[in-house]
Formats: C-alpha cells, structure tokens, sequence
C-alpha cells in the first residue's frame, strides 16, 4: 500500500451498501450491441450452473450469478455500467 490509495477493504462500506437493493430496476447497457436496457428485461436463464442473464437485443450475456455454500461469484463483465436507485445516506 502507498500513500496515494487505500487497499480495497476501504471500499467496504460503499460495495455493502450497493449489493443490499434490488437491481432487477437497475439501467445498463451492453457491453456487446451497447442496448440500454432495465435488467429484468433481460432474458434469464436458470437452467445452468446458476442464472444467466442475456441481452434482449443480441444475446449476449449479460451477467452471471453463481451461488454455492456460502458464497456466491458475480460476473457483470455483459454490462458496461448499472445505474440504480439508493436512498440519501446520511
Ligand atoms: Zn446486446
């Protein structure tokens, strides 16, 4: 660690309060066609190693979410960015 940055247990606070709200109203965009689109209108699919959402527009896929005892991996690399709603902290 340098004096310029803090390691990544800084973020902690702020990633906790953005994983705790439903992001299904979350607005993105692909990373492939580059689609705006609100995430539940992703087309989603369960019958894989966890769920698997695609872009309506192309296909391509989204994000995935894998749950195991536990834990759980996310890959958002389909999206470029999400934007969402948060209540005003304080
Ligand atoms: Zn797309």
């Amino acid at each position: 660690m340098t004096e310029d940055h803090l390691d990544g247990n800084a973020a902690g606070g702020g990633l906790r309060e953005v994983f705790a709200v439903d992001l299904t109203a979350a607005t993105g965009q692909c990373s492939n066609c580059s689609q705006a689109l609100v995430l539940a209108e992703s087309l989603l699919y369960t019958r894989a190693p966890g769920l698997v959402a695609r872009c309506p527009g192309c296909e391509a896929v989204l994000f995935r979410l894998v749950r195991g005892p536990g834990r759980a991996w996310l890959d958002l690399r389909g999206m470029t960015c999400l934007q969402f709603a948060l209540p005003d902290g304080s």
